[in-house]
C-alpha cells in the first residue's frame, strides 16, 4: 500500500453505473497508457454510482491486485454529475482526468491531455467529433442542445464537450466551492477561467452495456444545463407578453374600426378558440420555466449533500 502523504501526479476519475463488462477492459487500456507516459505516480478512482450489477465487485477485485485502483461507493444512484463530483472531491492528483467507464472516451487520448497539462494548461477539455458510431438521434439532440445553450448562456460552451477532460489541482480545488444542486459541470468549467485548451477526438462505441441516457433523461439534462447557466429563459415571458399585447392592441383597433365604420360584424369562433389555446399554451410553458427555477431554488435552499458515501478506499 502507498502511504497517505505520497504525492500523486495524475488521478483518473471514472463514474460507474452498471458497467460490469467495461471495468476490466477499461483498467487494462488505462494501464497500457500509463506505461506510455512519464507519470511519476497515478491512481484510478472509480465512483460506483449505485450499480445494481457486479461493477463494484469487479473494482474490488482489481483493487486486491493493484492498490492504485481506488473506489468510492455511493449509497444509491445519485446521477452521473454527482458521481463525477464525488470523484473530483476525493481525487488526490496534481492533475485529474475524468472520463466515462464505457471506453467511449478513448484512454489513448490521455497522453495528449497530459502533455498539454505539462505545457502549462490548467483545463484540457475534449471536443467530440461525431462520426457514424454515434447514433443519429444523439448527434442531432446534442447539436441542438449546444446551439440553444450557447444562445442563452453568458459563457459559451464549445459544441461536443463532454465530461472527458483534464483539470489541474487549482481547478479541482476551485470546483470544490461549487456546492450547487443540479450540477452541470460542462457549463461551469468554461466559466471558471484558467488556461483552457480543447482537443478534438472521435468517440468510440460503447464496449459493453447500454447508455444510461434515454431521450427523456437527455431532455431533462438539457433543461438543467440551460437553466443552470442562464436566467435568460425567465425573460421570455416578458417579450412574448409584449408581443401579444401589441397584437391584441392592433386587433382591437381593427375591431373598433369595423364596428364604427362598417355594417359588418367580426365573426370567428374558430379564431377565438385557436388564440385562447395558443396563448394558454404559451402561458403554461412560461409558468413551467418559472417553475424550473423555483424548483431549483427549493432544492438548493435545503442544502442537502450532493451524494452520500457507503464505503471508500482511497489510500
Ligand atoms: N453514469 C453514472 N451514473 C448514472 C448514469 C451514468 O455514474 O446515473 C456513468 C456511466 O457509467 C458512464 C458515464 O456516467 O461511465 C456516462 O454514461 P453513459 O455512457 O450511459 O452516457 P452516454 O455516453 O451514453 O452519454
Ligand atoms: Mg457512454
Amino acid at each position: 500500500m502507498l502511504n497517505k502523504s505520497e504525492h500523486i501526479e495524475l488521478s483518473i476519475v471514472i463514474p460507474t453505473c452498471n458497467e460490469e463488462g467495461n471495468i476490466v477492459p477499461m483498467y487494462q487500456r488505462l494501464l497500457a497508457v500509463m506505461n506510455e507516459i512519464q507519470v511519476s505516480n497515478f491512481e484510478f478512482v472509480f465512483v460506483d454510482d449505485g450499480s445494481s450489477d457486479q461493477s463494484l465487485l469487479r473494482i474490488q477485485e482489481l483493487r486486491a491486485t493493484d492498490s492504485r485502483v481506488k473506489f468510492i461507493q455511493l449509497s444509491r444512484n445519485f446521477g452521473h454529475q454527482n458521481a463525477l463530483k464525488a470523484g473530483l472531491d476525493h481525487a488526490k492528483g496534481a492533475a485529474v482526468i475524468s472520463m466515462d467507464a464505457d471506453l467511449q472516451h478513448p484512454p489513448e487520448l490521455i497522453p495528449t491531455l497530459f502533455e498539454k497539462w505539462k505545457a502549462g494548461f490548467e483545463v484540457v477539455y475534449t471536443i467530440r467529433k461525431d462520426d457514424q458510431k454515434v447514433p443519429l438521434l444523439k448527434k442531432w439532440t446534442s447539436k441542438g442542445f449546444y446551439r440553444l445553450t450557447n444562445k442563452l448562456a453568458e459563457i459559451p460552451m464549445e459544441e461536443g464537450t463532454a465530461d472527458f477532460r483534464l483539470l489541474d489541482r487549482k481547478v479541482v480545488d476551485a470546483l470544490k466551492k461549487y456546492t450547487e444542486s443540479h450540477l452541470f459541470l460542462r457549463g461551469i468549467i468554461p466559466s471558471l477561467g484558467f488556461k483552457q485548451i480543447g482537443i478534438p477526438y472521435t468517440p468510440h462505441a460503447r464496449v459493453s452495456g447500454q447508455t444510461k441516457y434515454s431521450f427523456s433523461k437527455m431532455l431533462r439534462f438539457a433543461l438543467t444545463g440551460i437553466t443552470s447557466s442562464s436566467a435568460k429563459p425567465l425573460y421570455f415571458s416578458i417579450y412574448a407578453g409584449l408581443f401579444f399585447a401589441l397584437l391584441a392592441f392592433l386587433y382591437g383597433m381593427y375591431a373598433i374600426y369595423i364596428a364604427a365604420f362598417t355594417n359588418e360584424a367580426i365573426t370567428g369562433w374558430t379564431s377565438i378558440i385557436a388564440s385562447i389555446l395558443f396563448i394558454g399554451g404559451i402561458q403554461l410553458i412560461m409558468i413551467g420555466i418559472v417553475g424550473i427555477y423555483l424548483g431549483k431554488l427549493f432544492i438548493q435552499s435545503k442544502n442537502r449533500p450532493l451524494y452520500l458515501i457507503t464505503e471508500k478506499e482511497l489510500d
